[in-house]
Order: C-alpha cells, then structure tokens, then sequence
C-alpha cells in the first residue's frame, strides 16, 4: 500500500491531477481551503471553478491552443471530458457553462474513492522527503502558503504580481520600416539583439494622444495597479507628462538606424525571448488596455501596422514561482524532487495550461510513487512545450505563458520552405508532428499513459 499523494488546491489543476494519480491507481488527498477560507476571486465551494471567462479558446484545429486541448483530450484528461459535457455554443471556442462545468469536475472527483477530498487551508510546505505532494494553489495562493513557499525557494522566487508585456509574430514586423540595432551597439554576440521601430515626432504625439484615449480592463479591487512603481504600465507612464515614455521604454538614445544613421525622436525595442521562436516580446509595454484597443493603438507603432499579436499585455495580481530557476521539467522541484508544482503558480498562465500541467505533474507525481522516473513530454508537444518554456526561459524577469506558436520548436528547413507562403497549412503540420511525437511518447511509456 503506498503513501496517499498530496495535491493542494482544487482549482484546475489540482483535480486534474488528483484523477490522473486515481487513474494510476494511487490514493491521493485532495486539499482545498475553500469554504473554510476564501481567495477574493472564487464565487463557490465547487473544485473545477472559473474565476472569470468561461471560454477555454479557440477550437480551430491547426491552432496552438487547440493542439494542447487535442493532446489533453487523448490523454484522457478528466477537466476536457468535463468542458465536453458542459459545452454550450460559443463559435470557435470551446465555451462551456461554468456551473456545469464546474459541477461535473466535482461530481468526477467526488466518485473517485481513491481521492479523499479535504476541506481547509494548507499553511506551509511540507517537511517529510518521503510523501510526494502537487502544489497547485494558482494565482490567488493564500498568504501563510506564499510566505512558506517564498522563504523556501528564496523571496526573489516568488511573484505576486504579473506585468506582461504583448507580443507579436515576428513574421508580422516590416523590417522595411523596423531594423536591427543594440543601443549604443552594444551586444554580448556582436549580433544587433533588438528590433526598432522609430517614430518621427508627429508620430510619437499621435500614438501617446491615442494611448491615454484608450479604455482600459476593469481591474478587480486586489489587481492594484498603483502597486508597480517600477513597472508602470505605459498609459500611466504617458499620463506624467508629454515626453516621459521617450525617457522611458520609447528612449531612442544610443539607436541609429543603419541604413540612414539616423536617430529617431522615439524607438519601441522588439526584443526576441530565449525560448521564443520566431516572435517579438514589446520590451517594457505592460498595460491596461482592453485587447482591442491594444491592437488598434500599438499598431500606429512604425513596423506593426500588420503586427499579429501573440499575447497581449496584461498587468494582474497572480502568484508564480520562478519556473525556470527552479523546476526540471518534469514540474519537479529541484531541490525537493518530491514536491511538484502545477498550475498557475508554475508560471503558465491560463486555465487550459493549468489543466496540462496539473496532468503532467499527476501523472509524474503517480511515477514517483510507483518508483519509476518521472517524464518529460517530447518538444514538438504542446505540453512539451509548455514545459520547455517554463523550466527553461530566463529566469531574469520571467513571464508567465499562454500556450503559442512561438513555444513550439522552430519549424524545420525543410517544412518551412515546404509551406512558405501558406502558414495555416504549415502550422496545422506542425500540430500533426507534435500529435504524432504525443503518441510516441504513450507508446512508450505506457505507465504513464
Ligand atoms: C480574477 C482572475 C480572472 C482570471 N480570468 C481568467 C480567464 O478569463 N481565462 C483564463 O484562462 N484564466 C484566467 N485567470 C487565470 C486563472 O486563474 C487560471 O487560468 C486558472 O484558474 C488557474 O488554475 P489553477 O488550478 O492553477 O488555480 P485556481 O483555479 O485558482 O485553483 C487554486 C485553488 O487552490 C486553492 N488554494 C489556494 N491556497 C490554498 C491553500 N493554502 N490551501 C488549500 N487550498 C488553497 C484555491 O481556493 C483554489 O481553489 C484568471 C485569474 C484571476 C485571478
């Protein structure tokens, strides 16, 4: 008889790995701290609740999101047979009922006799090395688990705050009107690191006058955004005064464009992330704005006038760990293998990632228990991916992610050149390979399928 595995919170991703841990075959408890404590989000005591939207995006094969959804489905994931049952029409997307879905999660979990559900809050992490436990307590982690957590992996190491800043496709850039520089040439490869787009004056006064025009999200009484002084999003940067963004992250000192050895009035620095493939993070661009009027005013950027937007910025109260400082990519903690995290707080972002990665880690964490090695899911998968990102981006600065295009390996030479003008076509092989290296992988490692 083994040791029952820990899984704390019962969001979505802790059911989803509590019934990945029964289906193994391995009694696990399932703690969660609601009705006994509350976050300032959740409405209910159901487990599988949907603190806002009840969209799980975009059903489109050929998509990324639709890629992890895909893969979560034929691994067996119980929060994907639930959204099944509570789906309701929503276009393209997967959009379900919230109380339905939410009610079916805690019906599954509830008949599961393996699982034994336990009401009320977890205050520390554990100190036995021999008990394998998930912590996936998202973004609204309460504060005496925070604190524990924090003095455990070092207070650097745990955010409470996410400032995101948009991203685009980079094959959306006009390079013909962007180019290539490091300010004042500086760059440890000698490559120019950046992307640049310049602004002549009129332009920069016409982008700032839209900017504070454009409406912004509601923001929820915790999310405050007085709270970042130093990383302000730039409408608030903009309502100091007419040229504080130009002192700021639109300073065009020490950039000149190559091709004219000009210097522009203002400069937005694209900048490409490390374990981002073909795409452009707007360095220093967090905001507020309704993704709407992100697209319509970070358009009237010279360069992104076509600009496809991978991620929009957001700012949002949100506590997650340093994932790539800390985690192998198994979701195990480096220095305690025994503990797994899952969920929000291992640095996605999103309920259908949380629901992926509070499967790998079930699934991982029943592996431990058995004695056998956990598993890393193949890159070409959007799992694998997903994990990739996490465990290996920078951890100066890190991001929480939404599962994109841009995670999944760069598409070979040969497949690129196959589908160079047709990029739906080229993406949705991209999603039969990662589909394919899926299958593989369960051929391979039945136990853990
Ligand atoms: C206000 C808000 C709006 C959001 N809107 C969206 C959206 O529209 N779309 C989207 O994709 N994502 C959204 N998110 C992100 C969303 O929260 C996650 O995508 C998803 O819910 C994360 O799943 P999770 O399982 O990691 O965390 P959660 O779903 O938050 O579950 C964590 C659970 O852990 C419990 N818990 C916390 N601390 C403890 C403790 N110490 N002991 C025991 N239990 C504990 C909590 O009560 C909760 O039930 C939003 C987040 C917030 C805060």
């Amino acid at each position: 008889m083994h040791e029952p595995v820990h899984v704390v919170g019962a969001g979505l991703a802790g059911p989803e790995a509590a019934m990945q841990l029964a289906s193994a075959g391995l009694a696990c408890v399932l703690h969660e701290m609601r009705p006994v404590a509350r976050t300032p989000a959740h409405q209910t005591d159901l487990i599988g609740e949907l603190v806002c939207s009840n969209s799980l995006k975009t059903e489109t094969p050929g998509s990324a999101p639709w890629l992890l959804k895909e893969e979560l489905r034929r691994m067996g994931s119980a929060c994907m047979q639930a959204a099944a049952e509570a789906r309701i029409p929503g276009g393209t997307a997967l959009t379900v009922d919230r109380g339905q879905f939410a009610a079916a999660v805690t019906d599954m979990v509830e008949a599961e006799p393996l699982i034994n559900v336990r009401r009320g809050e977890v205050t520390g992490l554990p100190d036995d090395p021999m008990q394998v436990w998930i912590i996936a307590t998202g973004p609204l982690t309460s504060d005496s688990l925070a604190a524990s957590i924090a003095s455990q992996t070092g207070q650097d190491r745990l955010f409470f705050y996410d400032a995101i800043s948009p991203i685009v496709d980079a094959e959306s850039v006009d390079m013909t009107v962007a180019y290539c520089a490091s300010r004042y040439g500086n760059s440890l490869d000698g490559s120019a690191d950046y992307v640049n787009c310049p602004l002549s004056r009129e332009q920069y006064e016409r982008f700032v006058e839209a900017l504070l025009g454009a409406s912004q999200h509601q923001s929820h009484d915790f999310d405050n955004p007085n709270y970042f002084e130093g990383c302000l999003p730039i409408e608030e940067i903009a309502k100091r005064g007419p040229h504080t963004l130009r002192f700021g992250p639109m300073r065009p000192v020490g950039l000149r464009d190559p091709r004219t050895g000009q210097s522009a009035y203002a400069v937005v620095q694209l900048r490409q992330e490390d374990a981002r493939s073909g795409s452009y993070n707007l360095v220093g661009f967090q905001n507020h704005l309704k993704y709407g009027e992100q697209r319509r005013v970070l358009r009237m950027i010279p360069g992104l006038e076509r600009a496809e937007f991978l991620r929009y910025g957001q700012i949002h109260r949100n506590t997650y760990i340093n994932a790539p400082a800390l985690l192998r990519r198994t979701l195990q903690w480096r220095q305690r293998p025994n503990i797994f995290f899952a969920g929000q707080i291992s640095g996605v972002e999103g309920y259908v990632e949380s629901i992926a990665t509070g499967l790998m880690a079930g699934r991982n964490a029943a592996r431990l228990a058995l004695g056998l090695e956990p598993l890393a899911w193949p890159d070409e998968t959007a799992h694998g991916s997903l994990c990739r990102y996490i465990c290996g981006a920078s951890p100066r600065g890190y991001q929480p992610a939404n599962i994109t295009f841009d995670l999944l390996p760069r598409p070979s030479p040969e497949l690129l050149r196959r589908f160079r003008r047709r990029k739906r076509e080229r993406r949705m092989r991209q999603c039969q390979l990662g589909l394919a290296a899926l299958e593989r992988f369960l051929n391979a490692h039945p136990r853990a399928a």
